[in-house]
């Protein structure tokens, strides 16, 4: 549903002159907006550009939410920070965006900002413990059948099956299965396991646009958001985690950990799915039917993600993405035309695997360099891992001695206020379940986030704008339309 051209274009705002006579929209009461990621923040911008009053009640101490760059993080936080070399932005959430012709896209545009594509033709695939090219891959009769299968995921649309049933049913060899693993369950944020395969495919066919892969070439995605939404942050309330929401009352009663409590006329939910599926925000009265149910079957699970530093980049230069090795769904390499050095590996595990990385704390590290030995070594009797031999390590100052490898990891099922990756839909959901968890209630209570995203693109900031611009179209004509 974009707003390009509507009547709410927030960018019809920047035309307006010192002489204006007043906001677009006279509104004596104001928003509340809990969660200042991607959506509260652009739901805010819109609203604050309409000339309508907002406040932004985030738990965590800083904005962006998911979105979430090294360049900003505190040292006493990731103490490795020094020592990391890598002359591109560290991102520990989202860095990928997929479409030039994308909300975030067209903001990137609009900024002038340099970004790097990352083709599928850069891609390696595993199977067997060999990383490969498609066209390495050849004539090899499994690595066609899964490709077929990833490439025809929008046919299952309307599938009640897990993505691994429909694997399965399809006949594809096991060979592959950890293939399509890294290229479907992992992808949307959880495993082929617990994913529906249906609801993956409506997506895939709801989502437009010219479908590149990009990242920022210099600039962080933080401060992206920082930048963009600069005119919003003198209304963001950091460190102040809103524990109900009294929607009955009026106006609404926001109450925060601490027991203090604010008003709002009208209030925009925009926390992770898992805030809201654990309870922790209580809704009074309780959220109706519509939404329970709905939110039963959209899930939102474990996600690991880790940066590691190389001396040398012993997975080809040209690679872009390595998909679908047994224990690490997908490796990065981060550095693809955007770097001289080009020898950092950024992986990102969701779903049960996550879940293993999670319980290991520090000592995940090993686990994945050895993961990684098994991909690439000197093929010898005795292999030596090529993970273990390059990854850069630290050195004792007085022995010179190498210590411990140089990395940084974030564990986002245990985040405060996030606990987990991002939304997917169970086996049997529709993306009528996430319009359902969206539908505002009774002109007051209102729902955005990726989870709520319809347009295809949930689990991705751009899932998360385009919530947004819906939001915002709901509140402002529940101002100029009420019930
Ligand atoms: C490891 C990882 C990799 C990812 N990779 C990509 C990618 O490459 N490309 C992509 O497009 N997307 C990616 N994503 C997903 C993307 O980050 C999210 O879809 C998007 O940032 C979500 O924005 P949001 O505003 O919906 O939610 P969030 O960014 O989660 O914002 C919600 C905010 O609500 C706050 N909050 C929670 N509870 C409360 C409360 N009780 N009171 C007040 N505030 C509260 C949170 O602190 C948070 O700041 C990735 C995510 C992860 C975890």
């Amino acid at each position: 549903m974009g707003m390009a051209g509507g009547w709410l274009l927030p960018s019809l705002f920047t035309q307006c002159t010192p002489n204006d006579p007043g906001p677009e929209i006279n509104y004596a009461g104001s928003v509340a907006i809990i969660g200042a990621g991607a959506a509260g923040l652009y739901a805010a911008d819109i609203l604050r550009s309409k000339g309508i009053k907002v406040t932004i009640y985030e738990a965590g101490t800083q904005i962006g939410g998911r979105v979430k760059s090294l360049r900003n993080q505190p040292v006493t936080a990731y103490p490795n920070i020094p020592l990391m070399s890598s002359d591109f932005p560290l991102e520990l959430g989202a860095d990928t965006f997929i479409g030039t012709d994308s909300i975030l896209g067209k903001i990137v545009q609009d900024y002038r900002l340099a970004t790097t594509e990352f083709p599928a033709s850069a891609n390696h695939y595993v199977i067997d413990n060999t990383a490969y090219s498609a066209t390495d891959w050849g004539g090899d009769p499994d690595f066609a059948a899964a490709m077929a299968f990833r490439q025809n995921l929008k046919s299952l649309a309307g599938s009640s099956q897990s993505v691994q049933q429909e694997i399965v049913a399809a006949g594809i060899s096991t060979r592959a299965h950890s293939l399509l693993n890294g290229t479907i369950g992992n992808l949307y944020g959880a495993d082929n396991d617990l994913a529906g395969a249906g609801a993956l495919g409506e997506a895939e066919t709801l989502r437009t646009g010219d479908g590149k892969v990009l990242v920022l070439t210099g600039n962080p995605l933080q401060e992206l958001l920082i930048s963009r939404f600069n005119g919003v942050l003198p209304s963001v309330k950091l460190g102040t985690p809103i524990t109900s929401i009294q929607y009955g009352a009026d106006p609404v009663v926001l109450t925060a950990q601490d027991g203090s409590t604010f008003e709002a006329n009208k209030v925009i939910v925009t926390v992770p799915v898992s805030i809201l599926k654990n309870g922790g925000i209580t809704f009074s009265p309780g959220l109706p039917g519509t939404h329970t149910g709905s939110l039963a079957k959209i899930g939102m699970g474990a996600s690991f993600r880790a940066i590691i530093e190389f001396k040398r980049n012993f997975w080809g230069e040209s690679v872009g993405f390595i998909f679908g090795s047994t224990n690490v769904p997908e490796f990065m390499s981060m550095g693809l035309n955007r770097s001289v050095f080009n020898a950092t590996l950024q992986v990102t595990v969701n779903g049960a695997k996550a879940a293993t990385y999670s319980s290991l704390g520090d000592g995940a590290i090993d686990a994945l360099l050895a993961d990684l030995d098994l991909l690439y070594n000197d093929k010898a009797p005795n292999p030596v891992g090529y993970g273990t031999k390059y990854v850069r390590r630290k050195v004792d100052p007085v022995t010179l001695a190498e210590t411990d490898p140089i990395y940084v990891m974030e564990d986002w099922t245990v985040r405060e206020h996030i606990l987990g990756g991002y939304s997917y839909p169970l086996p049997g959901a529709t993306n009528d379940d996430r319009k359902n968890i969206g539908q505002p209630i009774n002109g007051k209570l209102f729902f955005a986030g990726e989870a709520t995203d319809i347009t295809g693109n949930s689990g991705m900031v751009n899932g998360a704008l385009a919530s947004a611009e819906r939001v915002a179209e709901e509140v402002v004509k529940s101002i100029l339309e009420p019930a």
